[in-house]
């Protein structure tokens, strides 16, 4: 299978990327067709992309700075202008060429620009492959506050080129494979089983595929989040905060999306053996493949009080609620499950052992 077909749009892969994308160009006869890229997929991934488009149309590139740092309102402005000053209208594209930084910036970018012109996503990353290109969140940052502005919008196209990941760092790759593994423990044992199997990159590609159908699966349903899209935000509750506490505090290191996440669902393992009989062998398994895969990261009691007061940011909170998605079983998740105060400071703890 070439394409997945999601709701107004389709997700292409390899060859059938580029054939889509030529005929949507053809088709389309956008005014400009702009280009969002950062500093490395400008370098890395730019001539490769434009060594596959035929035609005659007029391009301009648009770079910004790479780095969830810069995932925030001032270079929003920055495109903006940018576009502005270069004539983009109303029957312009924006392709966004990078990560999840990029695409998810470069769709609220476009959503809001004349209120809105088509977008295309190009994800050069691991994680914005099966994530973050797919399913129509687009936003930003409001300082070290994790997504709190955007839009739900889709993109005209999503076009999946895996070749793209041979230049990335083998840290980026493991951080988006974080989210792989959480498609098999929220959707399919099986998945997850084959998942702890993949070592090598060329392993994990050929498992892309199968994480954007389930990605995909799931948004189609729900598209707005009132109920089975919350699934896919297991891990990502407490996962966020520490993301985003990692984020706004200097003296730490910072954590990439991926690592953070795969700390949440290690934590958020040990909320669903509590509360919803998760089994202890699961849990095992879980902490063990993800500690197998990512450093620990050093967690002491202020970092988990401060971590505990951002969790209250969580855009899935309602009513002053923090809510959580867990697991009965690998492959069977909860969503809205209210958790007792007193045992996150036991999920850290059994985190740390
Ligand atoms: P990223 O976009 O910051 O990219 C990581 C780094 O890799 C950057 O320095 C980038 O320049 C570089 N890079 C990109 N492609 C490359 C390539 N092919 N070769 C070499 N270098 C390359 O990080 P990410 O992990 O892709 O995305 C993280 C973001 O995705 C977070 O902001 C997160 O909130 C967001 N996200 C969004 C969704 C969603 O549904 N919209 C889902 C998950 C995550």
């Amino acid at each position: 299978m070439d394409s997945i077909i999601s709701d107004s749009y389709a997700v292409h892969f390899n060859e059938e990327a580029f054939k889509a994308l030529n005929t949507h160009l053809a088709n389309k006869k956008y005014s400009i067709v702009f280009i969002l890229v950062d500093e490395n997929t400008h370098e890395l991934c730019l001539p490769n992309f434009m060594a596959e488009i035929n035609g005659e149309y007029q391009f301009e590139i648009i770079e910004i700075e790479s780095g969830e740092i810069n995932k925030n309102i001032e270079t929003c402005v920055g495109v903006w202008e940018a576009l502005s000053e270069l004539g983009a209208d109303r029957k312009s594209v924006l392709i966004n060429l990078g990560g999840g930084v990029l695409t998810d910036m470069g769709g609220f970018i476009a959503s809001t620009f004349k209120r809105g012109i088509d977008f295309i996503n190009v994800p050069t990353t691991l994680l914005s492959m099966v994530d973050a290109s797919v399913g129509g969140k687009t936003g930003i940052d409001l300082g070290a506050l994790k997504n709190q502005v955007g839009v739900i919008n889709q993109p005209a196209m999503v076009l999946v080129v895996p070749d793209f990941l041979d230049t990335l760092e083998n840290r980026q790759i493991i951080s988006g494979f974080a989210e792989m593994l959480k498609h098999g423990l929220i959707k399919d044992k099986t998945y997850w089983e084959a998942l702890k199997e993949a070592q090598s990159l060329e392993h994990m590609k050929s498992h892309i595929l199968t994480s954007i159908q389930i990605k995909n699966e799931v948004v189609l349903k729900d598209p707005t989040e009132q109920n089975i899209r919350k699934i896919l935000n297991y891990g990502h509750t407490l996962g966020h905060a520490i993301e985003s506490y990692f984020l706004e505090n200097a003296s730490k290191e910072m954590l990439l999306h991926g690592e953070a996440i795969a700390v949440g669902m290690i934590l958020e393992g040990y909320l669903s053996h509590k509360l919803l009989g998760l089994s202890e062998q699961s849990l095992e398994d879980i902490k063990s493949t993800f500690l197998n895969k990512y450093d620990k990261v050093e967690f002491i009691d202020t970092d988990i009080e401060n971590i505990l007061k951002l969790m209250k940011y969580d855009k899935k909170n309602s009513h002053g609620k923090v809510n959580f998605v867990l697991l009965k079983n690998i492959g069977e998740p909860v969503v809205d499950v209210e958790i007792p105060i007193e045992l996150f400071t036991d999920a850290f703890a059994y985190y740390k052992v």
